[in-house]
């Protein structure tokens, strides 16, 4: 009988039989890529269960060519599945998650989609005009057989099959020469070779060879010849000497489904009290669903070999869950189970190694490397900005040396570090918060210390100063944020003549105060052009007022401001004029004044309307 597949298998197996993907020759990967799962599965389930009894060495996948009748075979002897697991696997699109065609279907071209992700079982319809799955589940007796012809769906019979395993049976199509190369013996030796050498099972196949014939020279005869084509030993565990960079990024797309090419990776081989090979790639751009909670971060881990887990999350602390790779280790046992990995010694070992390597490896890239380093920054500096103050800033140390932020005097990117090198004369490190670096250098205050010859390092991401406030310090210079009170430029006459002036009109001060209520209201001599500014005194910054009553759970959070108003403006002559002359008139001007220096910092105004009313009555007049 004839069984329907589920509506997106259907889609996603009409793409594959219509495809005008040019990379059609990645259903072998798919093909043998499963094959090799099946007897991981066996492997494993063998190594855990004395009761099974299977010889290591007998694992193999076979390839199979048959001209004549055009099928292409992919045996394996793994797991097996059993009736209903045909129906489950292949009767339906992959559950395993390689492959979410509802996410992508959306964003992606089609084509993209291919090339982008495992697509597993069904690209064989990419080349194949049927497909025939033979399996016997392992520890059944009862073999059964998968046939399909497109879209129009499957059928499952009962069939007979010696031993445990499955085969691939692929009808190569006929309707277009191109597919004729699947079927010969030299191009899907190349695939294997290509695609497949760092599987751990031998991949054999048939092979035809010549050879002088027995007692005559110069005449030959061809023969054939089992012969294993991949290479067995993984990437991670051979020599970095042989490997060439176009190997490490092959791997890489292959195992990872990720069509652009790494940053760079770390390949080590550790020996000494704990073993293990580890191949850690750092990506050069942000899966599309990493700051999403979907994403899982985790390395894969092997134990000689052996699979043990697909996505180890302990390997990796979060600040760095963006690398892929994998982790291979003789020490670790195949036993280990998700609950005990947390407390495998091991384990907590191998990470810490891979966390400072990680470490080292960027803040080479950022020393060695700018380019490199600022595409690194530009996808997972934020991962890194939440890593400081997550945790209570239990890792700021570790990671405030890969932290970035623009710099007012270099109008690029700088470390913390190189600030404090060239201005080893200041006593703190300067600050200023905004949505865009224009509009930051463009606020009243930060004019005036960058006029002063100051660098000033602008932060631009809404956690910014949550990452300073947590670092606190950075080599023992504070961090001050420009738009806050207690800057300290001034000599100590300019200090003192501006002490007198505030102190001779405090009563005025006051009043102004009183009418828009803040902290406090002063005179300053920082402002070059402008009439007022808006600053800070204690732990919230204006900023931080701003970032925190935009989020939906915080109450009102608001920083205790201080207006500050330029001395050398004419408005402060006019406003000591007005306090004699007309205290009332001197509390609209006030109302307009705070008003305009809350727009400048990007805070909104509490009384629009009675603002603009009061504006207006001064353009009438
Ligand atoms: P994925 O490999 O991403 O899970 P596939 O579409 O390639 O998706 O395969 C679907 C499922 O079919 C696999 O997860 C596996 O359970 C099963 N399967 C495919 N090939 C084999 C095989 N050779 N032996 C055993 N099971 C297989």
């Amino acid at each position: 009988m004839k069984k329907e597949f589920k509506a997106e298998s259907k889609r996603l197996m009409e793409l594959m039989i219509n495809s005008i993907y040019t990379n059609k020759e990645i259903f072998l990967r798919e093909v043998i890529s499963n094959a090799s799962d099946a007897i991981d599965k066996l492997h494993y389930k063998s190594l855990t269960d004395r009761k099974i009894k299977v010889k290591k060495d007998d694992f193999a996948i076979f390839i199979d060519i048959d001209k004549e009748n055009r099928t292409l075979t992919i045996s394996d002897n793994g797991i097996g599945m059993t009736k209903e697991e045909l129906e489950t696997n292949l009767g339906t699109i992959a559950k395993s998650g390689s492959f979410d065609f509802k996410n992508d279907n959306k964003k992606k071209e089609n084509i993209d989609i291919i090339g982008q992700f495992g697509v597993g079982f069904y690209s064989a319809f990419m080349v194949a005009s049927k497909v025939e799955v033979i399996s016997k589940a392992f520890g059944s007796e009862e073999a059964y057989s998968w046939v399909s012809s497109g879209i129009d769906g499957y059928s499952i019979k009962k069939c007979s099959k010696e031993n445990y395993g499955t085969d691939i049976v692929l009808t190569i199509k006929d309707d277009d020469k191109e597919y004729d190369k699947y079927l010969e013996e030299y191009n899907i030796k190349s695939l294997i070779k290509k695609y497949s050498d760092y599987i751990t099972y031998p991949i054999k196949m048939e092979v035809t060879k010549t050879k002088e014939k027995e007692g005559q020279e110069n005449e030959f005869e061809e023969y054939k010849e089992i012969e294993v084509i991949n290479s067995l030993v993984p990437l991670w565990k051979r020599n970095k000497k042989d490997i060439k960079q176009e190997d490490y990024d092959t791997f890489y797309s292959d195992k990872f489904f990720d069509y652009e090419k790494p940053l760079t990776q770390i390949h080590t081989a550790a020996e000494g009290t704990i073993e293990y090979n580890s191949l850690i790639y750092i990506p050069s751009h942000a899966a599309y669903d990493y700051y999403s909670k979907d994403y899982e971060k985790g390395l894969q881990l092997y134990s000689n070999g052996v699979l043990i887990m697909e996505k180890c999350a302990d390997l990796v602390p979060d600040y760095f869950s963006f690398v892929k790779g994998v982790v291979d280790s003789p020490d670790l046992s195949l036993n280990i189970s998700r609950e005990t990995l947390q407390q495998n010694r091991v384990l907590k070992t191998i990470a810490t190694n891979i966390e400072k390597r990680i470490k080292s490896e960027l803040l080479e890239m950022q020393a060695k490397k700018e380019v490199d380093y600022l595409k690194f920054w530009e996808a997972f500096g934020m991962q890194i900005k939440v890593g400081v103050y997550n945790d209570f800033g239990m890792n700021k140390d570790k990671l405030q040396d890969l932290l970035m932020f623009y710099s007012s005097k270099e109008e690029k990117l700088i470390t913390l570090a190189d600030y404090v090198k060239r201005n080893k004369d200041y006593k703190d490190i300067y600050y200023a918060c905004g949505n865009t670096t224009e509009q930051i250098a463009m606020l009243p205050q930060v004019e005036a210390v960058v006029a002063k010859g100051k660098e000033v390092l602008y932060c631009t991401d809404y956690v910014d100063e949550f990452v300073l406030k947590t670092l606190m310090k950075y080599e023992d210079k504070d961090f001050k944020n420009v738009c806050s009170d207690n800057i300290d430029l001034d000599s100590e006459e300019e200090k003192e003549a501006l002490k007198k002036l505030n102190e001779k009109s405090k009563e005025m001060l006051d009043l102004i105060k009183d009418t828009i209520a803040v902290k406090e209201v002063k005179f300053t001599n920082k402002l070059k052009n402008h009439p007022v500014c808006l600053t800070s005194v204690g732990e919230i910054s204006v900023e931080m007022e701003k970032v925190m009553n935009a989020m939906p759970t915080q109450e009102n959070i608001n920083a205790e401001k201080i207006l500050e108003i330029n001395e050398n403006h004419p408005i402060a002559k006019k406003i000591q004029d007005l306090y004699k002359k007309d205290k009332e008139q001197l509390k609209d001007y006030s109302k307009v004044l705070y008003a305009q220096a809350r727009l400048i910092e990007g805070l909104p105004i509490e009384n629009p309307t009675e603002i603009t009313n009061l504006i207006c009555e001064m353009i009438a007049k």
